[in-house]
């Protein structure tokens, strides 16, 4: 059986590639509060492999309000059926292990798996049992770990609280990568193509006149204005479009200029 994605509406496309595999889960009530964790973030995609009872009332008790995450919960028999189709897989652990995986914060786990998401590939978080965590076999199964640096005398989080870390490290990741998408597209769509050298020159040489017009020098020399201004307009890395414009508010300038009588 493969985990499949629900029908749940995303507004965040690369959270539809971001699975919570629950293993071996305890206490049904956890799956209803890791449902509820999930939801409050925006995920949707809840696996559980082998839990040792099915969800029930006390389940849907706790998810309040997120039993369509819990209904839409697909279960296997075991963590590689779940991961079958997985291009990442990291495993949460509440403590270090012999097994030799690269441990990360949650904050990099979250930033390694929306890349991987919105690139296309499908990404698994998996957690363990509440008494017993994952066993070293379930853990070479992952690509690394994932440990919030908790309290060292006191590390491990009850299951549900440590879905709701990992799931709000993904959320703002998600959130991060859409915001830097958006600037890309704004940048693409704003531009023109960017003004030539003979443009800025026509433009700089109009300028010139303008301010002489509009008498802006009052006797000083015009040539430190002038440098000023260059700099500021050429830094701004302006389209051809947008020195048009300022183009047009020097010439209305100038017939201003022109109709308020002739320079003194
Ligand atoms: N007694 C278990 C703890 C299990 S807590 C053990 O020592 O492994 C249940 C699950 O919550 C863990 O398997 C892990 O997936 C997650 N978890 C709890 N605390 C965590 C922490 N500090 N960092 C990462 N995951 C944690």
């Amino acid at each position: 059986m493969s985990a499949e994605s629900n029908s749940v509406n995303h507004p965040l496309p690369a959270a539809q590639r971001l699975r919570i595999v629950l293993v071996g889960t305890q206490h049904p009530g956890n799956l209803g509060s890791a449902a509820r964790a999930m939801k409050t973030m925006g995920l949707s995609r809840l696996v559980l492999v082998a839990p040792e009872k099915a969800p029930n009332a006390e389940s849907l008790a706790l998810a309040a309000g997120a039993d369509d995450v819990l209904e839409a919960a697909v279960t296997c028999e075991t963590l590689a059926q779940a991961v079958a189709d997985c291009r990442l897989v990291l495993g949460c652990t509440a403590r270090s292990r012999r097994v030799q995986l690269e441990e990360l914060l949650p904050r990099d786990a979250a930033a390694r798996c929306v890349t991987e998401a919105a690139g296309g590939a499908e990404v698994a978080l998996v957690f363990g049992r509440e008494r017993t965590g994952l066993t070293n076999d379930e853990l070479q199964l992952c690509h690394a770990s994932v440990h919030i640096p908790a309290n060292p005398e006191y590390s491990s989080l009850n299951l549900a609280s440590a879905v709701q870390v990992l799931s709000y490290e993904l959320r703002l990741a998600l959130l991060e990568a859409q915001a830097a998408q958006g600037d890309a597209a704004d940048v693409a769509e704003r531009r023109d193509p960017p003004a030539s050298h003979a443009e800025m020159e026509s433009f700089f040489a109009q300028l010139a006149d303008t301010l002489d017009a509009i008498d802006f020098h009052k006797g000083r020399a015009p040539e430190s204005a002038m440098r000023k201004l260059r700099r500021l307009y050429l830094r701004a890395g302006l389209d051809a479009r947008e020195v048009r414009i300022l183009r047009g508010i020097l010439a209305d300038a100038r017939r201003m200029a022109m109709l308020a009588g002739p320079k003194r």
